[in-house]
């Protein structure tokens, strides 16, 4: 079922069965009261017969009844045994075969007729002519009541007509209001699925409701999908890119080995060490790929002490690098909630970059700020000049290509320690001096010990 039915039916029922219990209970309460009056009326009257009855005992009592016959009724005298002690007083004779009854209370009662209006009846004790207890029944046609019933039952019906007609237009208004935003949004869905043109839904003139928010929320999902595929897209074509390069290198040199190999055995050797280079730089850039795509995704995180961190990473260095590293540390336990691995990777990137970049002393500084840490790898090299600051973030981006090449740079490792930092809710920027040297700062958020 559409929803627009569906809202149109809900509201459309919603509203019928409130109406129904509304003028149910209004007809009902009417009735109530409309018969109370009837009965407290009939029951004034059989009292004042009773009163005249007593009052005037000369006078014939059918004579005296005859005075107070109702237009719509009929007055009876019953005895003890049932059995009528006076004839039926009655303009209508057709009333005669309503039932009668003895009673030595004062009653009331509804006698129900079929195709015309009830009667009302009320019954009350009398002395009779001979000394003994009749009950007086006084009848009433409840017409007038009857009548007034039926008119407030059709108005009754027609207010519910009149209500529901609004009530209906609302539903389908409401359905029309809520449904025209999702459907312009599937077809935009749609025409993005089909033609990957990253649309957009227009948002000018609209009112600022949830459905506004849905939308807006769809643009930015919008820009970030399209921002994420154009990233993909570059990353995929940088990667070939840089793959290109070793592979065209190998395989000249094989063609190279398959030319002239035999008659220059010398050309062997270099072209064995070339082609292993060239297959260590390609494994390089693939382990490198697959370390920034493993990046994207959040590992295992544990309370994790960074000096303990910072010390084991610049252990690994000591024994490859006959290089000074000096660490300087305000506090032994400083913990923050990470990736043992990646926060490792990151302080490792840095570390193989002083290195790589300067030949003197690298100073490794991990300050204990209100709520973060802050490590610090400062090296006394070439620096960066301020135009590149930005860009040696991005991947493959290296300030010298044929430099970082030899040193066996691939262009990755500030991005994925860039990636790594974000993931972790931290941040990486760097200072730099050109000829005097760099410092690269990680700011992490810091936790309790306990
Ligand atoms: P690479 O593998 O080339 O080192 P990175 O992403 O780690 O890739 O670094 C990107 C570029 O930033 C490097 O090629 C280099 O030009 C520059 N760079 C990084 N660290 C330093 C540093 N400590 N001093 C000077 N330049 C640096």
């Amino acid at each position: 079922m559409k929803l627009s039915t569906k809202i149109r039916l809900f509201s459309s029922l919603f509203m019928l069965i409130l109406v129904l219990l509304v003028n149910t209970a209004i007809y009902y309460m009417f009735h109530t009261m409309s018969l109370n009056g009837e009965r407290a009326e009939l029951t004034e009257q059989a009292n004042e017969i009773v009163t005249a009855l007593n009052d005037s005992p000369n006078i014939a009592k059918s004579d005296l009844l005859r005075a107070y016959l109702p237009t719509d009724g009929m007055i009876r005298v019953v005895g003890k045994d049932g059995n009528l002690l006076m004839s039926t007083l009655t303009k209508d004779w057709s009333y005669k075969d309503l039932p009668s009854s003895y009673s030595k209370k004062q009653t009331s009662r509804i006698i129900p007729l079929k195709d015309q209006a009830n009667f009302l009846t009320v019954s009350k004790p009398i002395i009779w002519k001979n000394g003994e207890v009749a009950t007086l029944q006084v009848y009433k046609q409840l017409v007038a009541h009857t009548e007034t019933m039926e008119t407030l039952f059709y108005v009754l019906m027609v207010a519910s007509i009149i209500v529901l007609i609004p009530t209906i237009i609302a539903g389908s208004l409401l359905g029309r209001f809520i449904l025209n935003p999702i459907k312009s949004l599937t077809s935009t869905m749609k025409e993005n699925i089909s033609s990957t043109n990253w649309k957009k839904i227009n948002l000018e003139n609209r009112s600022r409701d949830e459905l506004y928010e849905m939308e807006k929320t769809f643009n930015v999902m919008i820009d970030y999908l399209k921002d994420n595929f154009e990233k993909q897209e570059i990353f995929v074509s940088d990667a070939s890119h840089e793959l290109k390069t070793p592979i065209s290198i190998v395989k000249s040199y094989a063609q190279l080995l398959k030319r002239r190999g035999r008659e220059n055995p010398e050309l062997i050797n270099e072209s064995v060490q070339a082609i292993d280079s060239e297959a260590d730089r390609m494994q390089k850039l693939v382990e490198q790929m697959l370390l920034l795509a493993k990046n994207q995704e959040q590992g295992a995180y544990s309370k994790l002490n960074i000096v303990q961190l910072a010390w084991a990473t610049v252990d690994q260095f000591k024994g490859a690098y006959n290089r000074e590293l000096i660490v300087e540390t305000d506090s032994q336990d400083i913990y923050v909630n990470g990736n043992y691995d990646q926060l490792q990777q990151v302080i490792y990137i840095l570390i193989d970059n002083a290195l790589k970049y300067s030949d003197k002393s690298v100073n490794i500084t991990l300050s204990q700020q209100p709520s973060e840490v802050q490590i610090n790898v400062q090296d006394y090299g070439q620096g960066i000049p301020q135009e590149e600051m930005e860009k040696i973030f991005d991947r493959f981006y290296r300030m010298e290509k044929s430099r970082s090449r030899e040193l066996g740079g691939t262009g990755l490792g500030l991005a994925i320690a860039k990636a790594i930092m974000e993931k972790h809710h931290g941040s990486l920027s760097v200072i730099s001096n050109p000829g005097e040297g760099s410092t690269f700062s990680m700011m992490l958020p810091t936790i309790n010990r306990n």
